[in-house]
């Protein structure tokens, strides 16, 4: 059903075209009768009486008349059926702008912005992009180049065209934002993904650097070029590069530890594995560093060492996690009469585990088991990260 503030804004537009139309023509003493204008409004009005709505509002779009003074009604009234799910009326309207040749460069440039939100809601992405590359090129107006650079840059994300999204966005949007920083630091990241693909390193390196140069807190990157050198054998070098994330955002610090603990493990190195882990335990106690380190000193020294960390940890902080993992160790550790009823309570911290979820989005909320780098629900860079706590990793 169409909206009321759609109608109530057509119904005063076109009353208050008819009434300045009358007050000029008793000005000039021109005796005419009443106009088409005021024969539309009523022809309108009659249909919405009739609740005809659709009707009436083809009505009025047609008896509002195109000039200087209405043209900021036409736009708004496109948005609104575009806001309202009617993108194609949306085109209509504006497209029906564009072709007057009363419209200033400005205004024809407002109304191809408008025009390219309505093709991207209808989403013909190739119309819409040809209309923003046109407006960045060639308008007058920051505010509107800016804001088609925005349009541009989403379109272009949307597409995966990561080198075009940033050559718009570089240097100016990069500048002003730091959403924009951290975004155009993980298209560099995508394009490096696909150059490790491709087995062209030099070229990955060379874009995870810029990555970082924008945007020095991007963990992915150093995830990348951690990746980069495990892939040739540099392990120590790997280790190196891990090590920083925990620097760059701790809340990442439980990602790392899958690398870094094969890293060691390559090199034979476990003492530095349980060395690395206690520096880690210090600085962020996390569920997941106590438990790699425990696995580690249980397979080490046997379960008492792995039993007396975890305990210790316990004592300082509550975790879901440790505790299932203690218990673990105390079935491991007794075959009497207490393993029935330890199993019995790890099915309860089982089933508690399994159905919270390991990674949330620190903007929208959206959780779930994996870690992606660009929110499937808000789509912002960088804010989905690893949940610690009680019940978290
Ligand atoms: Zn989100």
């Amino acid at each position: 059903m169409p909206d009321v503030l759609l109608l109530t804004l057509l119904l005063a537009a076109v009353a208050i075209g008819w009434w300045l139309g009358r007050r000029e023509r008793r000005k000039a003493e021109d005796p005419a009768p009443s106009s088409g204008l005021a024969r539309d409004y009523f022809v309108g009005l009659n249909y919405l009486l009739n609740d005809q709505q659709d009707r009436a509002i083809e009505t009025f779009v047609a008896a509002l008349e195109v000039n200087s003074e209405t043209i900021d009604t036409h736009i708004t009234l496109g948005n609104l059926f575009r806001a309202r799910g009617e993108a194609d009326r949306a085109v209509k309207i504006h497209q029906n702008l564009l072709a007057r040749p009363t419209l200033s460069g400005t205004q024809g440039d407002r109304v191809q912005l408008e025009l390219s939100r309505d093709f991207l809601k209808l989403g013909l992405l190739d119309r819409a992009e040809r209309l923003l590359q046109t407006l960045v090129r060639d308008t007058q107006d920051d505010e509107l180049r800016l804001e088609a650079k925005r349009l541009l840059v989403d379109l272009l994300e949307r597409e995966g065209e990561w080198q075009q999204a940033l050559s718009v966005a570089q240097p100016q949007l990069v500048r002003h934002s730091e959403e924009m920083r951290r975004a155009a630091a993980h298209w560099l990241c995508q394009l490096a993904e696909q150059e490790r693909f491709e087995a062209s390193p030099g070229l990955a390196r060379k874009h995870l650097r810029q990555a970082l140069n924008t945007d020095p807190r991007c963990v992915r990157a150093n995830l990348l070029l951690a990746g980069l050198e495990h892939d040739t054998g540099h392990y120590r070098q790997e280790i190196r590069l891990l090590s920083r994330i925990p620097d760059q955002d701790p809340a990442f610090t439980p990602t790392l530890l899958d690398p870094l603990a094969h890293a060691y493990r390559l090199l034979d190195d476990e003492e530095g594995l349980i060395h690395h882990l206690r520096q880690l335990l210090e600085r962020t106690p996390y569920t997941s560093v106590i438990i790699l380190l425990a696995e580690t000193l249980r397979q080490r020294e046997g379960p008492a060492a792995a039993i007396a960390l975890v305990r210790e940890q316990l004592a300082r902080e509550s975790s879901l996690g440790a505790l299932d993992y203690l218990m673990d160790l105390y079935r491991q550790d007794d075959q009497g009469e207490s393993l029935e009823r330890l199993e019995l309570l790890q099915q309860h911290t089982r089933t508690l585990l399994k159905a919270l979820p390991r990674h949330r989005c620190r903007r929208c909320g959206f959780a779930g088991e994996q870690l992606h780098w660009q929110c499937p629900r808000c789509r912002s860079w960088g804010t989905t990260k690893p949940i610690t706590g009680i019940e978290g990793e």
